[in-house]
């Protein structure tokens, strides 16, 4: 069996380590923020070209906090993209702010730049581009458009850790980035973690009191805040594995560049990587208009699949009251029908990509085949 993802793997190849620095918070007892937190913040900060961190307890709960921090609120329109997990548009619904969606880029599967414009109206406050599957969106448009039209631009990088836009690292393009660190996200903790990431010291002094309950200091809340504190334990196993993230990144690369190969001239669709990015493939998707057959046909070969995702967010019924309805954004809707996620973590054999590739390879020449 070829799993879609192996947790398993990778825990047993830094056992010690990470037990180590679980021990060492149960030594020490700080079990909410504490210095495992402070100096993760400040090394992931550094990794992502940001000049500050603010660890959280969910990526969810990042992006909550960065627009409640760009100032939106009730009435305040955020332009995103449809194609993207819910939690992305759920933090806008928090603010009591409403999602205005923008068609993709099919090649990329990203916010196409060219069709923002239209979708600002005098209640846009925020962009929030999202680096879906691992590749940046194209930023340079769209910080160009928030600039003009003097609006915030927050980075959905919750599959993006590393990745990089013509150089510059996800995390340190727009006036905030968010990351999650979710067990199956490229950098994950053992639990639920997130952050936020800022050049900007008032937005970060902002984060930092509405994620401890508004507070100042202790007892001086100053703003109606939450709960939304990162735990010791997972800052302290997430500067263990920030330590091989690098490792880690290029090992999924290879696996994406032996699919690449593996599938050349076979009529799949593959990921399209724009040279000047550095995608850091969370998700290697394909595309087919089989998708069913495909995933039950490799699921009985053994090889598991995912779907990132089947629905667009428009779509949704728990947003239904957006009012959005089919065809709305065709592009989105035709990549949620036809998007298939393979196998993809940093411990994939080789050999294991391409047993992969010869069973997907399969499935195309028997559907070539059968429409001729
Ligand atoms: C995972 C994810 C989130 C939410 O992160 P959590 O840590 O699960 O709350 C938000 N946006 C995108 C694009 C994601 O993939």
């Amino acid at each position: 069996m070829i799993p879609f993802v192996d947790l398993k793997a990778q825990y047993a190849s830094i056992k010690d380590e990470v037990n180590a620095a679980i021990q060492h918070v149960l030594d020490t007892c700080q079990f909410t923020l504490g210095a495992e937190v402070a100096k993760f913040e400040e090394e992931f900060a550094a990794y992502s070209g940001a000049k500050i961190g603010i660890g959280v307890n969910s990526g969810t709960s990042a992006l909550h906090l960065a627009l409640l921090a760009a100032g939106v609120g009730r009435g305040d329109e955020v332009i995103t993209t449809p194609f993207t997990f819910m939690a992305t548009v759920s933090a806008i619904d928090y603010c009591g702010a409403r999602a205005r969606f923008v068609d993709i880029n099919p090649r990329t599967l990203n916010i196409d730049p060219a069709r923002i414009e239209q979708a600002i109206t005098p209640r846009t406050k925020v962009i929030m581009p999202v680096h879906l599957h691992g590749q940046t969106a194209d930023m340079d448009p769209i910080l160009e458009i928030a600039r003009r039209h003097k609006l915030l631009v927050v980075e959905d990088a919750a599959q993006a850790h590393g990745a990089e836009y013509k150089g510059r690292r996800a995390g340190s393009m727009g006036d905030m980035a968010c990351f999650s660190f979710y067990p199956g996200k490229n950098l994950g903790a053992y639990g639920e973690g997130g952050l936020v990431a800022t050049g900007n010291p008032e937005f970060a002094r902002t984060i930092r009191m509405l994620r401890d309950w508004g507070a100042e200091k202790k007892y001086h809340h100053v703003l109606k805040g939450y709960n939304y504190r990162l735990e010791g334990i997972q800052g302290a196993i997430l500067r263990v594995k920030l330590r091989y993230l690098e490792r880690w990144t290029e090992a999924r690369r290879a696996a994406a560049a032996r699919y690449d190969r593996g599938l050349a001239d076979s009529g799949v669709t593959t990921p399209h990587a724009e040279a000047y990015n550095r995608h850091v493939y969370h998700i290697y998707a394909i595309r087919t208009k089989q998708r069913a057959a495909w995933q039950d046909a490799l699921q009985a070969q053994g090889i598991q699949t995912g779907i990132h995702y089947p629905f667009p967010v428009h779509l949704l019924p728990a947003f239904a009251d957006l009012g959005y309805k089919v065809g709305d954004f065709p592009l989105a809707e035709a990549a949620a029908n036809e998007v298939l996620s393979l196998p993809m973590f940093p411990e994939l054999t080789a050999e294991q990509c391409e047993t992969v590739c010869r069973a997907v390879r399969g499935l195309a020449g028997a559907s070539l085949a059968a429409a001729s």
